[in-house]
């Protein structure tokens, strides 16, 4: 070809591949320079701009999946420890500590406790995350009155904290977990909102979030627990309640 051509062609093609690889960033969803990313079994995640595998409590947040796992209760309302049967289900709870709304420790255990049907659906869970080299990370899990009275008395909102003189959170019942994704180090994935966010962006309708990474990961939350026999929280994608539901538990006290 003439080397005329080819000078001529050279900052066509220079331009192309530029606008190439821009169509492609886009198309994937920019993860934003503020948020890490990586590859996690094969596939492309995003994580949380402050992501570590720590505690909020100072409590050890790694599952231990040597660790023997006792046999089952024989009814599936007892309540049991999540990371006794559990162990590979990382556990941060945020009212332990004081990295939440209130600003406040809340509740004074660091385990995460369940009735027992309920855990059973969210190994269900994580078993299926895993596929994905994923997992579940708790935020918060049984709570007791006392728990719900300051949290009503912080966030008297009624679309984000239920009224303890109108009704009673699933999460007295022992059958509501607040979640998020995890990859297999126990990196925090880069979804919606923060936990706690009382705005729009939290709800499930995920229009309004302009980073493709994190409704990837809230949709694959989603489904997972679905599927594993969760109910969803139209206001916060963190929360959800087994489909069985139990009695309230207000005589419950966690082991700390
Ligand atoms: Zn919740």
């Amino acid at each position: 070809m003439d080397k005329k051509i080819i000078a001529a062609l050279l900052p066509c093609a220079a331009g192309f591949a530029v606008f190439f690889s821009l169509a492609l960033w886009v198309a994937k969803g920019s993860p934003g320079p503020a948020h890490g990313s990586g590859v996690s079994n094969g596939r492309k995640v995003a994580y949380r701009d402050d992501s570590a595998a720590v505690s909020d409590t100072g409590a050890d947040v790694t599952g231990t999946s040597d660790q023997a796992v006792p046999a089952w209760p024989a009814s599936d309302q007892a309540f049991v420890r999540v990371s006794d049967y559990a162990p590979d289900i990382r556990v941060n709870l945020k009212y332990a500590g004081r990295h939440n709304f209130t600003g406040k420790r809340i509740y004074d255990f660091r385990d995460a406790w369940l009735r027992c049907g309920t855990v059973k659906k969210l190994i269900k869970a994580q078993e299926a995350l895993e596929a994905y080299g994923m997992g579940l990370m708790i935020w918060d899990a049984f709570r007791p009155a006392e728990a719900q009275e300051v949290l009503w008395t912080v966030c008297p909102n009624p679309l984000y904290v239920t009224d303890p003189d109108k009704g009673c959170s699933d999460h007295l019942r022992g059958n509501a977990v607040d979640v998020t994704l995890v990859d297999a180090d126990g990196i925090e994935l880069l979804m919606p909102t923060e936990f706690d966010n009382f705005t729009r962006l939290a709800d499930r309708d995920y229009s309004d979030i302009d980073n493709a990474f994190a409704v990837e990961n809230v949709k694959l939350l989603e489904k997972v627990m679905k599927q594993s026999g969760f109910k969803t929280s139209p206001e916060e994608w963190w929360h959800f309640t087994d489909s069985k539901s139990y009695e309230p538990a207000p005589t419950f006290v966690p082991a700390s």
